[in-house]
């Protein structure tokens, strides 16, 4: 598949990687149609690698070396690991990126944004800046069929972040399929 992956400062290679892995249960594999670039990203490319394990293996992730990008992305099941778990395969969905272990003590206060192995999917680990990428379910939320799919590229909180860095949030929205 055609993926952007990060090497380096102001390294960015559009490149044909090995597919996005078959989903284990409790995964669905997403056909990517839309995925943002946002501050973060724009930081890695200008002066990272801050977040990228590029040189060592993230603890989280297990994941090192070049990175496919983007963590805000939307897009259509394309495979699920488990016949009967949360989505099918056609169902639209925009993915949070955050992955959090469940079993941790803070995952288990409910705080999994403190989980003790959090990584995000497009900086810890290979992203949505690809034809496919391979996430947690439970990461996912559905997309209503009223919404069309740029405007739901990710949730409101975050867009309004991006629009009012650049005063035009929807313009940054990247087609990636
Ligand atoms: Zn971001
Ligand atoms: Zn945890």
């Amino acid at each position: 598949m055609r993926a952007a992956v990060y090497h380096g400062a102001r390294d960015l290679r559009l490149e044909d990687v090995p597919d996005a892995p078959a989903p284990a249960p409790g995964e669905a594999r997403i056909q990517v149609r839309r995925c943002g670039v946002c501050g973060t990203d724009a930081h890695e490319y200008a002066h990272g690698p801050a977040l990228v394990p590029l040189h060592a293996e993230h603890p989280g992730s297990k994941h090192s070396g070049p990175t496919i990008l983007g963590h805000e992305f939307t897009g259509v099941v394309e495979a699920v690991g488990d016949s009967a778990g949360r989505f099918a395969v056609g169902d639209r969905v925009v993915a949070g990126a955050g992955s959090w272990c469940g079993t941790c003590s803070r995952c288990r206060a409910g705080r999994t944004n403190l989980c003790e192995t959090y990584f995000t999917f497009g900086l810890q680990t290979h992203g949505g800046l690809a034809e496919f990428v391979t996430v947690p379910e439970r990461m996912c939320h559905r997309v209503p069929t009223s919404s069309t799919t740029p405007r739901r590229c990710w949730p409101s909180r975050w867009r309004s972040r991006s629009t009012r860095s650049t005063g035009a949030g929807r313009s940054r929205a990247t087609r990636s399929s």
